[in-house]
């Protein structure tokens, strides 16, 4: 602001100098070219007499007396004759003609202030044809307008500069306004952020490209205060999940130890720490298999396999434990499938994880059901049950890493993205269709190799 506003002055003053110099040179310019018309005949006379005359008719009747004056002086300077007829000492400085006189083209043009305060531009040339009693003529013309002109100029070069000024102002002040002062606050808040504190949000102002700005900050803010949510939930469950085996473990070692007499105990006490030991690894399993999904390690061991086999081991596996918490346990087998380009660990590792969610969301007297069947070159797996089910508004994240959405019963929230990941890996899909009260199937598609 402080260069614009120097250079603004320097061209206010500079452009008020070439304007008075142009119009004084104009002044200076139309005195001379009049008065060389006077000027010019005069050398056409050969006697004092003629030229006196001549002189004396051209100052009398000079044409142009309401603009100009035409003043004869003598040769010793003083004024003879004047166009107007007025009485000249009054007004009238006469050093022009002692500098015309010493100048060496005889000739001289000055600007004087007359005793009136009017400003005048005098322009003298020394009479060199013939001796005579005129010495010189003198040209003058008020230039009183020309100044009137320049400070009009001056005026609205002032005016103009001044709201050149106003507007850089506001300008500026507006720019503070709309882009610096959200920035710093974008700033700010962004900084708290950095720092975990997710409570403050940016109140987008405008709707130009620097509230777009605040508009996703405030969703990144809303985002990461999930995750970081969604974190602290995942560490908190994945730690109950362990410590729930882990203290199983510890009890039946410590009744082991007590009762070292009883067989039957101690049988007992191995079958439960076993199967506890087993969840554990399981789980360990799930996490790692995670973190290798994460940073892309997670890697298939494809070969042609029956996906019967597979989930038929699933639902083995679940049977009693379906029994025991009074849940109907339902396969629908067909009698063949056609094979499958796959990794067989991985896949029944699927029918696993969605068999005991069904499990674990469906209470006492529900019913979990298998099916499979071949389908448009594509083998297909339900899982349904008629268990808590999953509200509409959850369906679409539930397979999202680290979601849960009941919190009342065991799990990490990974599994379902897991199964996901390893389906997909194998060019399948994984749907889920819910109704929140009414139970849940999970749909997984799988190609049919080509190869048999
Ligand atoms: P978790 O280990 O918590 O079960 P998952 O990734 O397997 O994690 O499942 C994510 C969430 O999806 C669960 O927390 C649960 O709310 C929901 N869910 C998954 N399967 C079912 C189901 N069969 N019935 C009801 N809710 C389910």
């Amino acid at each position: 602001m402080g260069i614009v506003l120097l250079v603004l002055l320097v061209v206010d003053v500079l452009a008020l100098v070439i304007f008075s110099n142009y119009y004084s040179n104009a002044a200076e310019q139309s005195l001379t070219a009049k008065l060389e018309l006077v000027i010019s005949p005069l050398s056409r006379y050969q006697t004092v007499s003629g030229l006196e005359s001549e002189i004396e008719s051209s100052v009398q009747e000079f044409d142009e007396k309401e603009k100009y004056e035409l003043v004869a002086l003598s040769t010793s300077g003083e004024v003879l004759l004047t166009s107007s007829g007025f009485e000249p000492s009054e007004w009238l400085d006469l050093s022009g003609y002692e500098k015309a006189l010493d100048s060496e083209d005889g000739e001289y043009c000055e600007t004087l202030t007359l005793s009136s305060g009017e400003k005048v531009m005098c322009y003298t040339v020394i009479i060199s044809s013939l001796p005579c009693e005129y010495g010189a003529l003198m040209l003058m013309t008020s230039i009183d307008l020309i100044d009137n002109q320049i400070f009009k100029i001056g005026v609205v070069l002032t005016i103009s500069i001044l709201a050149i000024i106003l507007l850089m102002l506001f300008v500026g002040l507006s720019f503070v306004r709309s882009i610096v002062v959200p920035v710093r606050q974008m700033c700010d808040i962004s900084k708290k952020y950095a720092e975990g504190d997710f409570r403050e949000r940016i109140e987008p102002k405008t709707s130009d490209e620097i509230g777009e700005l605040a508009e996703s900050i405030n969703y990144m803010a809303t985002e990461l205060e999930n995750s970081d949510k969604v974190k602290n939930e995942f560490i908190s469950s994945v730690s109950h999940e362990l410590r729930t085996p882990l203290t199983a473990i510890k009890g039946w070692s410590e009744t082991a130890l007590e009762i070292s007499d009883d067989p039957e105990t101690i049988q007992k006490a191995m079958k439960v720490i076993t199967g506890e030991t087993e969840r554990l690894s399981d789980m360990v399993e799930e996490l790692l298999d995670f973190s290798r999904i994460e940073d892309g390690r997670f890697t298939l061991n494809r070969e042609t396999c029956d996906i019967l086999a597979e989930l038929g081991e699933a639902v083995l596996i679940y049977g009693e434990r379906a029994k025991s918490l009074g849940i109907k346990l339902e396969y629908y087998e067909p009698e063949m499938l056609p094979f499958v380009y796959g990794d067989r660990a991985r896949l029944r590792q699927v029918f696993i994880n969605i068999i005991d969610n069904a499990v674990k969301y469906t209470n006492q007297g529900g019913t979990v059901s298998v099916e499979a069947f071949e389908q448009d070159k594509e083998i297909v797996v339900l899982i349904s049950d008629t268990g808590v089910g999953i509200s509409p508004q959850d369906l679409p994240k539930v397979k999202t890493k680290f979601y849960k959405a009941n919190h009342t019963r065991r799990g990490s929230g990974i599994g379902l993205a897991v199964a996901n990941e390893i389906v997909e890996m194998h060019g399948g899909s994984l749907t889920i269709n819910s109704e929140l009260g009414k139970g849940t199937t999970v749909r997984i598609t799988l190609p049919i190799t080509e190869q048999f």
